[in-house]
């Protein structure tokens, strides 16, 4: 979302600030431009200003924690949309992880930093506009490894997606990476003992670990588990059966697809399909008591219906484990992913896989640990797959450690950043 898409043309919504550039905009309305006009705003008007960032340390060779965020503003001070931002380093000063970024609606943009090598203690990278003179410089402090705290995981087997280390009540800072077989997870500057360590893989189910935790490296073995096979059971009970679980099986492989790009950790095992149509029954539901019924024991259960609510809704998913899909869903390919998504207690957001009516595909860090955390996911009432060394030190809900592991959250795909807050 962002990062290389800056090419293309820009329409904001800002307000015109002179008079010339209006007239500019109603002649190139006037000819019908669409693309050539003069879009966006004048970069030589624009300044730059840091939002967050600064002032990081990081280890040698590795992102540094936080991304470097900046917004662009005009001469009136307002944000700008829509422009067109480089990053750059000098040599030594490590990698922008991300060359462009175009800012968004609040005027803003970020990049992640991976540092250079600590021999240049003091590194410094540089934001400009494209086509203005405007320009930032945000320094960062580099140590090397024998300075900061770090653990190397072995064993892992297979790509990692991410981590969180956990010291309930004190601040702490997490660096992760999604390499290969070993993985190596930086904390700079923090000597503590008995942190928490939980890691997760693209096709695996999350896993606790207490490593040791001393002011250098230290090594912990970790063997992931596979991840928590799902069952459907899919009662068809109105519209064309065969038809119905054509769509169905695609809604399943969407769901499928989501969930190994963003691991969470759950794989289908079985979709038993069940013919419960009769010619031309219709089957319409109102949602008030849909989720007052009992828990599945062994499967979570899908129901085609003719309509939910008259046709106002067309999906419904409960933490019980029951799911009901209105006939015609198949104009939202996630809509079951979506509500599986309610059956392992996320609710819904403001983007991604749990944005209501139209669902995308993404989810944050957050959510796959409140999937797999939660005491009411049917990932655990269901099939049983709650690890109970995780919550040994969270048995309240809600409870300080565990709504803290639900807020790690990150975009989908980045680098995991944990920061739980002081006191
Ligand atoms: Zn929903």
């Amino acid at each position: 979302m962002g990062s290389g898409a800056g090419r293309a043309p820009s329409w904001t919504t800002e307000p015109l600030r002179t008079a010339r550039r209006a007239a500019a905009l109603l002649v190139a309305a006037a000819l019908g431009a669409c693309g050539d006009g003069p879009a966006g705003p004048d970069p030589e008007e624009l300044t730059l200003e840091l939002v967050s960032g600064a002032g990081q340390v990081g280890l040698e060779s590795w992102p540094l924690l936080e991304p470097i965020v900046v917004r662009a503003v005009n001469r009136e001070g307002a944000a700008v949309a829509g422009v067109h931002l480089t990053f750059s380093t000098a040599e030594g000063h490590g990698i922008p992880l991300g060359r462009e970024a175009e800012t968004d609606p609040a005027g803003t943009a970020s990049v992640r930093w991976q540092v250079g090598s600590a021999t240049e203690p003091v590194q410094t990278l540089t934001v400009r506009v494209t086509g203005g003179t405007a320009a930032l410089d945000v320094e960062a402090r580099v140590v090397g490894p024998e300075a900061a705290d770090h653990v190397v995981a072995r064993g892992a087997g297979g790509p990692l997606r991410g981590f969180a280390l956990v010291r309930p009540g004190a601040p702490l800072e997490v660096l992760a990476s999604r390499p290969t077989a070993d993985t190596a997870l930086a904390v700079p500057l923090v000597n503590a003992p008995g942190v928490e360590l939980l890691v997760f893989g693209h096709d695996n189910r999350p896993l606790w670990a207490a490593p040791a935790w001393t002011p250098a490296r230290d090594t912990v073995t970790l063997e992931l588990l596979p991840a928590v096979p799902l069952v459907l059971d899919v009662h068809v009970q109105v519209g064309e059966f065969d038809a119905q679980k054509a769509i169905i099986q695609d809604q399943v492989a969407e769901a499928a697809g989501i969930w190994w790009a963003e691991g969470v950790g759950v794989a289908f095992d079985t979709v038993r399909f069940f013919d419960e149509t009769s010619a031309g029954a219709e089957v319409h539901l109102s949602s008030s008591g849909l989720c007052a019924r009992s828990v599945p024991d062994d499967a979570i259960q899908v129901y085609v219906v003719s309509s939910i609510d008259g046709g106002n809704v067309t999906g419904w998913g409960c933490w019980a484990g029951h799911i009901w899909l209105a006939e015609g869903t198949d104009r939202f390919p996630t809509l079951l992913a979506h509500e599986l998504g309610h059956t392992f207690t996320l609710e819904h957001t403001e983007r991604g896989l749990m944005f209501p009516n139209r669902p995308g595909r993404g989810l944050t860090e957050g959510e796959i640990f409140r999937a797999h955390f939660h005491a009411e996911s049917a990932l655990n009432r269901i099939f049983g797959a709650q690890p109970a060394a995780l919550l040994r030190a969270c048995h309240l809900d809600p409870s300080p450690c565990l709504d803290e592991r639900y807020r790690v959250d990150a975009a989908p795909g980045a680098l995991v950043a944990a920061r739980p807050g002081g006191p």
